[in-house]
């Protein structure tokens, strides 16, 4: 019997009786970040890192839920659970289960680079990890994130010149507050969709960020023309952009290396920024671990499975409703 094993309802571990990432509603579910397709409603009781017990209440509502400080090791029915920093966004974890000296390590989604703003990546050792494979191909290298930063920088101060809007997009969780903390503190307006607002405003309790000011109905144009604008991509074609006047649109996502997805989402610009671990960042990741045995649940699992397997790890692939990124370019399509 393996000590996590995927069911109907999620990955699930028999021995303590709880869930992890359940896409259905379960007894007691342990979760790894606050993304939709991993804290799902509908649990009687949560268990999750600290930060992200206002993340998910945001999201979910007026749930039951219990915060864990990172490392903090607690027992269920014998088996010894703990949170790890996954740096993918604040708050989101890599989840340790232990049971009679077997450890499995469920990495959520997870990102090696420092994004400033997320508990950087660790190292969690491990027999078997279960781990996403998103950017799970050669092909996905990121750049310095430094660099996409000045580049995002430098347009909006072309943009400020010539009096035209920048609206920046990207994920209300996690990559809109990466975009936020990394701008030249020389922008003294920044605007702010709701959504992006609302779930920065949950986030200043643990993050310094610079000042904000949502767009309401009063909101004029005039006002906004010539500034920056954070929001979410799904406001592309909607009409609440004809409120910005002049624009100039750019998108923050790794899958922005797609020059397809570039077109389907007639962006003026490309910014490959992910919070997602690229090709290198996955191997390594995996190696630190010491790990035999691979899963990997979401993502080019196939191609990526079948590649470990040559290196001579035991992988396989699991299907799982884990979407990571794919929904967004997919809703595009
Ligand atoms: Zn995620």
């Amino acid at each position: 019997m393996p000590l996590l094993e995927f069911t109907s309802k999620g990955i699930y571990c028999k021995q303590a009786n709880v869930y992890l990432d359940p896409w259905k509603g379960v007894e007691r579910a342990l979760i790894s970040h606050g993304h939709s397709d991993h804290a799902r409603w509908g649990s009687k009781h949560y268990i999750t890192q600290k930060i992200n017990v206002p993340i998910i209440k945001h999201r979910l509502g007026n749930i039951s839920v219990s915060g864990k400080k990172y490392n903090d090791a607690f027992r269920i029915n014998e088996v010894k659970f703990s949170f790890h920093p996954a740096g993918h966004v604040p708050g989101s974890s890599q989840i340790r289960v232990e049971y009679k000296g077997e450890v499995w390590v469920f990495t959520g989604d997870y990102k090696i680079q420092n994004d400033g703003i997320s508990t950087e990546f660790e190292t969690v050792p491990c027999h078997t990890l279960i781990t996403e494979s998103t950017f799970g191909l050669p092909v996905f290298q990121w750049e310095d994130p430094q660099k996409v930063h000045d580049c995002i920088n430098q347009w909006w101060a072309q943009n400020h010149a010539e009096k035209t809007t920048s609206l920046l997009m990207g994920y209300s969780l996690g990559k809109v507050q990466r975009l936020l903390k990394h701008l030249d503190p020389s922008i003294s307006k920044i605007y702010t969709h709701g959504a992006t607002e609302q779930m920065t405003q949950v986030l200043r309790q643990f993050i310094d960020f610079p000042r904000t000011e949502i767009i309401t109905r009063d909101t004029t144009k005039k006002e906004i023309e010539g500034n920056l604008v954070l929001a979410p991509p799904a406001v592309l074609g909607s009409a609440w952009v004809k409120k910005l006047g002049l624009l100039s649109t750019g998108y923050a996502s790794g899958w922005m290396a797609f020059r397809g997805a570039r077109r389907r989402r007639a962006v003026d610009r490309a910014f490959v920024l992910s919070d997602h671990a690229d090709w290198k960042g996955l191997i390594s990741a995996i190696k630190e671990t010491g790990c035999e045995n691979v899963i990997t649940t979401h993502g080019y699992t196939e191609l990526f499975s079948q590649y470990l397997n040559e290196q001579g790890w035991n992988a396989r692939t699991q299907k799982t409703k884990y979407e990571s990124e794919t929904k967004e370019i997919l809703a595009a399509e």
